[in-house]
């Protein structure tokens, strides 16, 4: 037994015992304990699994870092702090990955990605995957794979707080509206309010702009980003209407790549047991959206 073997085993024991012994009787806290003493004891070996040679997970381990393009104007998502991280409910996904391939949540390198060029990016391998509130469809999947989904979205609108003439995505008809080139928002208000005049930018933070200073009356999107945009603007904006699209978020990688993309899907699914996914979204959306739903089921399409 290696090291890393023996770490490992170490931590699920003490695991077992802390379970067994019931710790005060709170078992699935317990079972969570457990989860992380062996999750820490992978990264402590600062190893991470070994894999075939060959594999994309050899090549980013032999890279030593994860590269993931993700958006760093995007509150609650992916946000770059003063500091120079970049922080939020992707970019913790994303670090758990890394974690699962090099053996330390460190061993990342983000690059900002906005909604048009996610697919090149990962097309030009410029880019080891994609993690941007990036909504799974079957037109993307013509030239890339996706692993997830990790959570979902839904499309919504965002207005002044003292709009009152706005409550739905019928309203947009005849009215600026903005939205961002190359998102499933911008194909989703051209469709399903035809008449509105949509100005496209490449950020919605730049959106956000246009509608403090009156150049749009309203901004649409996912929900989950205008309510960071909300939060962050000091609630001069408000949410209005329901969700009037599903917006599947997966991790965008190499077409084809099955082996990766099992591989993600593999370590999703063990985030979804362990407790890590409903830590990452607590500590990042979850400081908005204060109702934890269930991860959705991961679709390992053909
Ligand atoms: N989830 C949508 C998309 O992937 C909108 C958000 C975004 O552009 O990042 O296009």
């Amino acid at each position: 037994m290696g090291f890393r073997e023996r770490l490992a085993t170490a931590a699920v024991m003490a695991a077992l015992a802390a379970v067994g012994a019931g710790c005060g009787g709170d078992d699935e806290e317990a079972a969570e304990t457990a989860a992380g003493a062996a999750t820490s004891a992978a990264a402590a070996a600062g190893e991470g699994t070994s894999f075939e040679a060959g594999t994309t997970m050899q090549a980013i381990k032999d890279k030593g870092k994860l590269v993931v393009g993700t958006k760093f104007d995007q509150p609650l998502f992916g946000q770059k702090a003063p500091s120079g991280d970049v922080e939020g409910f992707d970019t913790e996904i994303a670090r758990e990955l890394a974690a699962a391939i090099t053996g330390s949540r460190d061993n990342v390198e983000f690059v900002e990605a906005v909604s048009k060029n996610r697919e090149p990016f990962i097309e030009q391998g410029k880019v080891d995957i994609v993690v941007a509130t990036y909504t799974i469809n079957d037109k993307r999947k013509e030239v890339v794979s996706f692993a997830g989904p990790y959570y979902i979205a839904g499309q919504d609108i965002m207005v002044k707080s003292d709009n009152d003439t706005i409550a739905g995505i019928e309203d947009l008809n005849g009215k600026k509206v903005c939205s961002v080139e190359g998102s499933t928002s911008e194909a989703n208000v051209k469709e399903q309010a035809p008449q509105a005049e949509v100005l496209l930018f490449d950020t919605y933070s730049q959106c956000a702009e246009a509608l403090g200073d009156g150049r749009v009356e309203a901004v649409s999107t996912d929900n989950v980003i205008l309510l960071g945009l909300i939060e962050q603007n000091g609630d001069a904006y408000k949410l209005v209407g329901k969700p009037f699209t599903e917006e599947p978020y997966g991790i965008g990688l190499k077409k084809d790549d099955t082996a990766f993309r099992t591989f993600i899907n593999d370590e999703l699914e063990r985030m979804y047991e362990d407790g890590r996914w409903k830590k990452a979204f607590e500590s990042t959306v979850g400081k908005v959206e204060k109702n934890t739903p269930e991860p959705p089921p991961v679709d390992r399409y053909e």
